[in-house]
């Protein structure tokens, strides 16, 4: 479905990205594995999918560095001439009651989860834009559209992250460019796991499915809004988060 196409993906060395990496892959596009951190985990998703037959390569870089993003994207132009889809899902969270909230705990949040989005799209966009097609998905989460006590910084990346898509949707649709979200409920992740037995199970109990979603039903949902199929849809936020806000 996704032959010829050129993918990037933040943040795709583990977690949700690297079932994303994972899943663009499979459907045969070459991935493009971006991670900060973790490199070696990078590497090991990139044979993954080199050892299945796909093409993938790892391209380490800090999101929240304008100057890295810049230079990181002018080299996979380089590269491959074009770049097709962009799934920017790189994000951390530092939580904590807004009384409590430190400065810099508000500014690593942000920088990384919302100014990340706009830095990558940047640059893509103006490739996209020449190619007159492309995909752009961030990965918001339910905290941008319901709001979560304790979590005043990550809610606020992610609802940024929403009003993002839809104002990049709006000035590059006549491009044949579409910019979707996608927001996550709860799912089975580094970013979860460090969650107490008793928050996990109090949360399972706000999901009318019942359960965690798993990597792979967010990485679904991409690879639809990647894909053609989802061609006349643009500006839109995708829940997958077992019903949990409807
Ligand atoms: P995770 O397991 O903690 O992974 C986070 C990923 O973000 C890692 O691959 C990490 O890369 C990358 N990252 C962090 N800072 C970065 C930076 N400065 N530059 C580049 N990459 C960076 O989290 P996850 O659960 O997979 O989350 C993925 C996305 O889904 C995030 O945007 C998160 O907010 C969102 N989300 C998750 C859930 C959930 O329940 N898990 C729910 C809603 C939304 P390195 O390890 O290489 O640093």
């Amino acid at each position: 479905m996704l032959e010829n196409q050129v993918a990037v993906v933040t943040g795709g060395a583990r977690g949700i990205g690297r079932a994303i990496a994972l899943a663009l892959a499979e459907e045969g596009a070459a991935v493009i594995i971006n991670c900060n951190g973790s490199v070696e985990k990078a590497q090991e998703t990139a044979r993954e999918i080199q050892e299945a037959g796909g093409q993938a390569e790892v391209c380490p870089f800090n999101v929240a560095d304008y100057e890295a993003v810049e230079k990181a994207f002018a080299d996979i132009l380089a590269r491959h001439g074009r770049i097709d889809i962009l799934v920017n899902n790189a994000g951390i969270t530092r939580d904590g009651l807004l009384m409590r909230m430190k400065e810099e705990d508000f500014n690593s949040v942000i920088d990384i989860n919302l100014k990340g989005a706009y830095h990558c799209s940047k640059w893509a966009v103006k490739a996209m834009i020449k190619q007159r097609s492309g995909r752009i998905i961030n990965i918001s989460s339910v905290s941008g559209v319901t709001g979560n006590a304790g979590q005043v910084n990550y809610s606020a990346s992610k609802a940024g992250l929403i009003g993002m898509t839809k104002s990049i949707a709006r000035e590059v649709a006549s491009r044949g460019i579409t910019v979707n979200a996608v927001a996550p409920g709860f799912i089975e992740t580094d970013m979860t796991d460090v969650l107490s037995d008793k928050v996990k199970e109090n949360a399972a109990a706000t999901i009318p499915l019942g359960h965690f979603g798993k990597p792979e039903d967010v990485a679904d949902a991409v690879v639809f809004l990647a894909s053609e199929k989802s061609r006349y849809i643009t500006g839109q936020v995708l829940h997958v988060d077992g019903g949990m806000v409807m």
